[in-house]
């Protein structure tokens, strides 16, 4: 059989542009005609048009008791950016290798698929499952059709690795994370008539500021010094409306996200802000113009994730990690759809630093593929002992 390094793996990965908006299907195939020159199959999950897949494998015995390897396909844009390589070309320098996606996160992919022939020889008495996504990059969507799957009709696993850029450290936590496009409709007048219109970028206005006062609020409330930033945070990204300066504006949009502890209620934080518009500015906006309105649009949503740092799960990864410490990241993932749609336990943790995802000149060291290989090994061995993860 032949054998490929990591690295020569991450190569072919990086080569195709799967770049969310683009169809993964050539990588999956890729993977698939991979995996099949050893006689593995996978199960491809579609998305609705069908032309994205999610991939579910699994070596070793079919049944309970299996680990999962879990990575998104997809990768951010390089639109606007300045890249000193070729995005889709793997560059050496200097102990980097440098091509979008190679840091978040196909490097991780590359490791798990460099794998597979020691998985064979092991043999290995418990089964390692591969979760590969799609969509990831826009709110975790595409992991969903999966997750359904596997909880509807697939085996139990022990607990889930996800493999996103960690610098090889244990993360025990990330934050959750929901973004809305919410589009006021108000009324058009010549603006020396203002009061006469309902000024729908006024209105934005006044319900940014009060989305601010809920930040505030939450600066102060809930606190986790696990995070660099200790608290769930909101941020308005985008605004758009009016047409000119003596034009009161019947249409103002704009978008928001938040990210929110995970034992702050998402739903909350949303309840507030909805109400807000509904039961406080809109009458305003109607006493002037009975069909003035405001909608909220969701764009995403994704649940946070936690473990708790002294479950025997997390001390055993730290034990295969040779490192006793651990953290909490605040960009989303698929952890916490791992913990909510499965039930779980599960970890961060994978080759790259997290500082370099979505950069232009994105890289990972050659040493971190290095350490992640020799990790998974010792996942292979745990796996070939028919052990279980949590002793
Ligand atoms: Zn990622």
């Amino acid at each position: 059989m032949p054998t490929h390094s990591s690295r020569e793996i991450l190569a072919d990965l990086v080569a195709f542009d799967t770049t969310t908006r683009n169809s993964n299907l050539d990588l999956i195939a890729y993977i698939e005609a991979y995996l099949a020159q050893f006689g593995i199959p996978s199960r491809r999950i579609p998305n609705e048009e069908g032309d994205k897949a999610s991939l579910w494998v699994t070596i070793g015995p079919e049944g309970d008791g299996g680990i999962i390897l879990n990575g998104h396909t997809d990768c951010v844009p390089v639109d606007g950016q300045h890249w000193t390589t070729s995005p889709f070309t793997l560059t050496e320098r200097d102990g980097r290798l440098y091509g979008r996606g190679s840091c978040d996160m196909k490097g991780f992919l590359a490791c798990v698929l460099a794998a597979v022939p020691k998985m064979l020889a092991a043999p290995l008495a418990r089964p390692i499952h591969f979760a590969f996504s799609h969509d990831e990059e826009i709110g975790c969507q595409g992991v969903r059709g999966m997750l359904a799957e596997i909880a509807r009709d697939g085996p139990k696993a022990e607990a889930c690795i996800v493999g996103e850029p960690t610098s090889m450290q244990t993360v025990v936590g990330h934050k959750g994370g929901r973004s809305y496009r919410c589009g006021l409709d108000g009324l058009s007048v010549h603006s020396s008539l203002a009061p006469h219109g309902v000024n729908a970028i006024e209105y934005a206005a006044a319900l940014i500021t009060f989305i601010r006062s809920v930040a505030d609020t939450l600066a102060l409330s809930a606190q986790d010094a696990d995070f660099d930033l200790p608290h769930s945070t909101i941020s308005v990204g985008l605004i758009e409306g009016g047409t000119a300066i003596n034009i009161v504006p019947d249409k103002c949009s704009f978008v928001f996200e938040f990210r929110n502890l995970i034992e702050v209620d998402q739903e909350e934080i949303y309840q507030a802000i909805l109400s807000h518009a509904i039961d406080t500015l809109l009458p305003r906006m109607r006493a002037v113009h009975p069909e003035a309105d405001i909608r909220f649009e969701p764009i995403y949503a994704y649940p946070a994730h936690a473990i708790t740092p002294d479950h025997p799960f997390v001390t055993r990864i730290k034990a295969l990690l040779g490192r006793n410490s651990h953290s909490k990241v605040a960009y989303g993932a698929e952890a916490g759809l791992f913990l909510s749609e499965l039930g779980l336990p599960t970890v961060l943790c994978g080759p790259g630093a997290i500082a370099m995802a979505h950069r232009p000149d994105e890289y990972v060291e050659l040493s971190q593929l290095d350490t992640c290989d020799v990790f998974l090994e010792k996942v292979i061995e745990r796996q070939r002992q028919g052990a279980s993860f949590f002793r």
